[in-house]
């Protein structure tokens, strides 16, 4: 019994579960492939596959899903490194980006967020972050391409700390750039880590040992470098953030580490010490307070449902982060939200490219369980009676509407049932016009593939043909104020009112400046971003 108790809060401590965030083409696949390799989960380089470039058309990238099952074999890598048990969550790029990445991140305890040296920080990283920060868990920055030319690295750290708001605190510090990039400086170990090009990091790097003034570096660098590196870890020294692992724990500073995923130049320094300062499990908000990991009572919540879409099945897979308690093969557990009884009988778990059934679980891990169609996004299941649910997860803004309506008025049915579902699927976000009927409804995305995604699934999995026009709303915002009398509102041309699924006011604006101008139109109404 000991044994087992001791067995498991092991098994929580060497849990890591984190996402990789970054903007297409800042080297996440290049970073999360060689972290696997570490690993030994893969042999070779080139196993991960980048979906970057592709640009399929919409049937094609369906027949990907399917044959690949994409975002279910990629959205959870598992693998061991140094005694660690390490859930890398993938966040898919520009093509995939839908509200599924930003679900994702809930079900992480950390963050690495990779940025290319010659670009900063770009869009999507910073809606990226933005999430994680709401959450406040640590994010680790890799700034990568070092050998690369790249922006001024000061000019970097100031990218993150005015665009993302976040403190930073250099971990190395680079030395030279592009062409002339000779290797980074350790600033707690007093150590350069040595570039070598020629290589592409099949060896550990080089190491010199020393004091900053010392005369092994002038060697090593010449004049001008090493007097600039010394310029500059003192200008760090004075003027930069502390290094301080509270901070770093709490999200309110990033430990940055400059490197090359692709010359393998940096990364595993910087792995190993990620995996020390950031933390395993920790306690979730629920409705009965924070629930520890460690507790023996097994609970998790599904953040993200993936549709097999296969029209003859309807299969579907829920992605359950577990959150405390062990997880056996077969158990029988309460799901919450619906009151009722479900039996976890062939769960599966993501290794590197393989699925399989797993037999034990721990917090922190992500399993794929079969969803006969009961489950909805946020829901928690729980091995006891106590009622257990955590805390929801957001509904996020979309950033693209359009109208969408059927074709056929027969098919209404059938074309009601299809968004029904897809929108518990967390695909699409359902909206009405008042005063409209349900055959045309407006439907909004953050990811503009979804709208394809839905035409197609509708045609093939509900027979139902739509026309779909897009419009011009960027921005939304949920009317906060209870029970507020819409009649009374005053809109301007370039803003829309509609209502949610739940009969809530919601309005659309093209632009920022219309949501300011609304609000000084309507001094009584708060507008919130989130619902
Ligand atoms: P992702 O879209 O963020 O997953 O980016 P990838 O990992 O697919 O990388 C995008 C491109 O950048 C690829 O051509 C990589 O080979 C390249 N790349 C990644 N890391 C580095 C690096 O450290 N240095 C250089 N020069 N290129 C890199």
């Amino acid at each position: 019994m000991v044994k087992d108790k001791l067995n498991f809060t092991n098994e929580v401590k060497r849990r890591r579960t984190f996402a990789i965030i970054s903007h297409p083409d800042a080297g996440k696949t290049t970073l999360t492939e060689k972290f696997l390799l570490y690993g030994g989960a893969i042999r070779s380089a080139g196993s991960v596959k980048s979906r970057r470039s592709a640009k399929y058309a919409v049937s094609d990238w369906m027949e990907i899903e399917k044959q690949r099952g994409i975002s279910v074999t990629s959205s959870v890598l598992q693998f061991e490194y140094d005694d660690f048990c390490i859930n890398i969550l993938d966040t898919p790029g520009h093509q995939d980006f839908s509200e599924d990445t930003y679900r994702t991140l809930m079900a992480a305890d950390s963050a690495v967020m990779v940025i290319d040296c010659s670009k900063g920080v770009e869009e999507q990283t910073k809606k990226l972050f933005k999430v994680c920060k709401m959450r406040g868990i640590p994010i680790f920055t890799f700034i990568n391409k070092m050998d690369r030319m790249g922006k001024d690295p000061f000019d970097l750290l100031d990218d993150i700390e005015n665009v993302l708001d976040i403190k930073s605190c250099p971990v190395n510090w680079p030395i030279g750039s592009g062409k002339n990039f000779k290797g980074v400086y350790n600033r707690s170990e007093n150590k350069i880590e040595v570039f070598n090009d020629g290589n592409h990091g099949q060896s550990i790097a080089k190491t010199i040992t020393g004091d900053l003034t010392d005369d092994k570096f002038t060697e090593l660098l010449g004049d001008d470098l090493h007097e600039q590196l010394k310029n500059d870890i003192e200008l760090l020294d004075i003027a930069g953030d502390n290094f301080s692992i509270d901070e770093i724990q709490n999200g309110n500073l990033t430990p940055v580490f400059f490197g090359s995923a692709l010359t393998n130049f940096g990364v595993e320094p910087f792995l190993k010490s990620f995996l020390d300062i950031t933390t395993p499990p920790k306690a979730r908000p629920s409705n009965l307070g924070d629930i520890n990991p460690e507790t023996s009572n097994f609970s998790g919540f599904i953040f993200k449902i993936q549709a097999n879409m296969n029209p003859a099945h309807r299969d579907r897979i829920a992605f359950l982060r577990i959150c405390s308690g062990k997880f056996e093969k077969g158990m029988i557990v309460n799901h919450v939200q619906k009151n009722k009884k479900v039996k976890l009988a062939q769960p599966q778990q993501f290794v590197a490219q393989d699925r399989v059934v797993v037999d034990n679980a721990y917090p922190g891990d992500i399993i794929g369980i079969h969803d006969p169609g009961i489950f909805n996004i946020g829901d928690t299941l729980c091995q006891d009676g106590s009622g257990l649910k955590y805390a929801g997860i957001p509904q996020f803004a979309p950033e693209h509407f359009a109208r969408i309506s059927t074709l056929n008025s027969l098919k209404r049915k059938q074309f009601l049932k299809g968004i029904t579902q897809l929108a518990q699927e967390g695909a699409i976000q359902v909206y009405k016009r008042p005063n409209i009927g349900l055959e045309e409804l407006i439907i909004g995305v953050v990811g503009v593939l979804q709208f394809d995604v839905l035409e197609y699934r509708l045609k093939n999995e509900y027979g139902v043909d739509v026309s779909k026009q897009l419009l011009p709303y960027k921005h939304i915002r949920w009317i906060a104020n209870e029970d507020y009398d819409t009649s009374n509102l005053s809109l301007t041309m370039d803003s829309m009112l509609v209502e949610n699924k739940d009969e809530q006011p919601v309005i659309l604006f093209q632009n920022e400046w219309s949501i300011r101008h609304i609000l000084e139109r309507n001094k009584d109404i708060e507008l919130r971003e989130h619902s």
